[in-house]
């Protein structure tokens, strides 16, 4: 399995630095079509993905959550795939928060609701869940993120030999695949640390400067660096890749900040990163 990223800024893009944007690709035996996921849709992100693929490549869409910085460029995809040369063979599948299409019909226009399902075949996330997307098998689970829906991501290359409708947990028994977990935007969460456990690689975001002042009434929304420093160790994660870092912290401080509360092996995402997992 490949991550590649597209972006990683905070809350908003600068040049050459999208948002959180990242491409998902399984593991594929020779001659073989990989499965890829576009994971997050943050502003910037769809122009990168097409370094990498066509639009029309794409095997599913996964949106952690619906803030703009993670879904809004989903708006230019529609435009892409409903109006350009590109013609999709069939909807795209696109898993997301209960509510993500009809917001985005709310944005593009009365005109584009009955549209929507001939672009993305929307399959609502509401709390725990799976799908088996060609090569890959993805599950997630809510997490917190301030008074936003949000959801963690977790991925293994799918067993060659499991047809869909094989038990997924009896093959993960059989054979240990390596998992990777990102956090979409996430807050310190036992959800999040249970969900991450024994990772191989985990994305875990970092979008917090600094610690909630005491007392205050927001529930918490992101990790300071040593907090997802801290997550990962709890996780038992073998790999850390920080990203969506808050930008007055920086990559170099984060890491140093992180290294405090995580001893393996830690990095920084940025885009055109790939990591092999
Ligand atoms: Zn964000
Ligand atoms: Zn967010």
């Amino acid at each position: 399995m490949r991550l590649t990223v597209l972006g990683t800024a905070a809350p908003y893009p600068r040049p050459s630095e999208p948002c959180s944007g990242y491409l998902l690709q399984s593991d594929a035996p020779d001659g073989a079509r990989a499965t890829s996921v576009w994971v997050d849709a943050g502003s910037g992100t769809l122009a990168e993905l097409q370094r990498h693929i066509s639009l029309v490549e794409l095997d599913a869409i996964w949106i952690s959550h619906r803030h703009a910085d993670h879904s809004s460029d989903l708006l230019v995809a529609y435009y892409a795939l409903r109006f350009s040369e590109l013609r999709p063979r069939h909807p795209v599948p696109l898993f997301g928060p209960a509510d993500l299409v009809d917001r985005m019909g709310v944005f593009l226009g009365r005109g584009s609701v009955p549209q929507l399902p001939r672009v993305f075949d929307f399959r609502a996330m509401t709390d725990a869940g799976r799908a088996r997307v060609g090569g890959l098998e993805l599950e997630w689970t809510p997490v917190q993120h301030g008074d936003t829906e949000a959801f963690a991501l977790g991925a293994t290359d799918a067993e060659p030999s499991a047809s869909p409708a094989t038990d997924v947990r009896a093959t993960a028994d059989a054979v240990r695949r390596p998992r990777l977990v990102y956090s979409g935007d996430s807050a310190p969460c036992a959800e999040l640390e249970g969900f991450a456990a024994g990772a191989d690689l985990l994305l875990l975001e970092a979008g917090a400067a600094s610690l909630p002042e005491a007392g205050a009434h927001d529930a918490a929304t992101h990790h300071t660096a040593e907090e997802a420093g801290r997550a990962a160790s709890v996780a038992g994660a073998r790999r850390l890749v920080l990203t969506h870092i808050a930008n007055e912290v920086g990559a170099e401080s984060a890491l140093a900040q992180a290294s405090v509360t995580f001893a393996s092996e830690l990095a920084a995402a940025h885009p055109g990163a790939v990591f092999e997992v």
